[in-house]
């Protein structure tokens, strides 16, 4: 019989995680022709969700945990999670069910026609604010523009992922990882499902606009040099206006005399420069901040707890 994985990264999750745990096993109870293990990484909570986990674990052996020595992100729980799954397949869900478990069977279906990353694409977003949804709409438009491969819009990290692709995923050791970017860089067999997002179950998001930020420039960082070349081509525009301009105001000393005058233009042009120096240097900076992560080689997290089968590799 083939072990389904079902991967849940929880983050102060104390009120999902029953509900989770119901919802699905009303829908494994359907599927008695697959064994399932559900795997929940405890990502640094500061509330009761290790304490339901282990609730859960006593009541149900096919419910294991894995618990992280702090918060490490919604990125490394579930790379830490990806490293300890012991399924042929991995689904990717999260906590709060905003991913209805619902569209697992129509996953393995497809997984079980040979198709080895199988997400769900979005229909809609109920129960999120119109600024999420809108900046959610322009970073993907400028995503695709920047990257070097293709990320489809819409698509979280709600998925089934056969064996060869969780193993791919995971030899890429990458800090500062952009999940969504490595699964269309690993390439392999995609088929796309929709589904319609639903309201978070309980509590809040526990992605704020800084995390999501931080995350919209990793994703353009961690896939594209575009942004050190815009800078080459922004240097390159304003040099040239700028000795058109030189000649000009050479010729007009030449040809009328020189008033001394232009005080405002002198300081708005340095004022503009300097702004866009301090842009490019960021810019440069976000890249020197990678491979200063990058060289310390520090792991990409930490576990304190694991009650399950597999012996991480990686493991001293
Ligand atoms: N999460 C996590 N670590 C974090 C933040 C979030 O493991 O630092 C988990 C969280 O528990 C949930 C999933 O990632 O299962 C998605 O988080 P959330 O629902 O807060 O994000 P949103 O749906 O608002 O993008
Ligand atoms: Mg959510």
């Amino acid at each position: 019989m083939k072990l389904i994985t079902i991967l849940i990264p929880c983050f102060n999750e104390e009120n999902s995680l029953d509900l989770l745990y119901e919802r699905l096993r009303n829908m494994t109870s359907q599927l008695s022709q697959y064994r399932f293990q559900i795997l929940l990484v405890n990502d640094g909570s500061k509330d009761n969700t290790l304490a339901k986990m282990q609730e859960l674990h006593t009541k149900d052996s096919t419910v294991s945990y894995l618990s992280l020595s702090r918060n490490f992100g919604k990125e490394n729980a579930m790379l830490a999670g990806l490293d300890f799954a012991e399924g042929d397949a991995v689904i990717l869900l999260d906590a709060d069910l905003q991913d209805p478990p619902e569209l697992i069977p129509q996953m393995i279906e497809e997984w079980e026609k040979g198709y080895d990353d199988v997400y769900a694409r979005r229909r809609s977003r109920a129960g999120e604010t119109w600024f999420k949804k809108a900046s959610a709409h322009w970073y993907y438009r400028i995503l695709q523009k920047f990257a070097d491969i293709d990320i489809p819009s819409d698509v979280g990290d709600f998925r089934l992922l056969d064996r060869q692709a969780v193993d791919a995923l995971c030899s890429l050791r990458e800090r500062q990882r952009y999940t969504k970017g490595l699964f269309s860089w690993i390439g392999y067999n995609k088929k796309e499902l929709l589904f319609d997002r639903e309201p978070r179950a309980a509590g809040n998001s526990k992605m704020n606009f800084l995390k999501l930020f931080g995350l919209a420039v990793d994703g353009i960082t961690s896939f594209s040099v575009a942004p050190l070349r815009l800078a080459s081509i922004l240097g390159i525009i304003i040099s040239s206006i700028a000795f058109i301009y030189l000649v000009f105001v050479i010729a007009k000393t030449l040809l009328f005399g020189d008033p001394v005058a232009g005080y405002p233009s002198m300081i708005s042009i340095i004022l503009f420069m300097g702004g866009i120096q301090l842009i490019v240097l960021g810019i440069i900076g976000e890249y020197v901040g990678r491979i200063f992560y990058e060289s310390k080689r520090r792991p990409d997290y930490l576990v304190s707890e694991y009650n399950g089968n597999k012996v991480f590799p990686g493991k001293k």
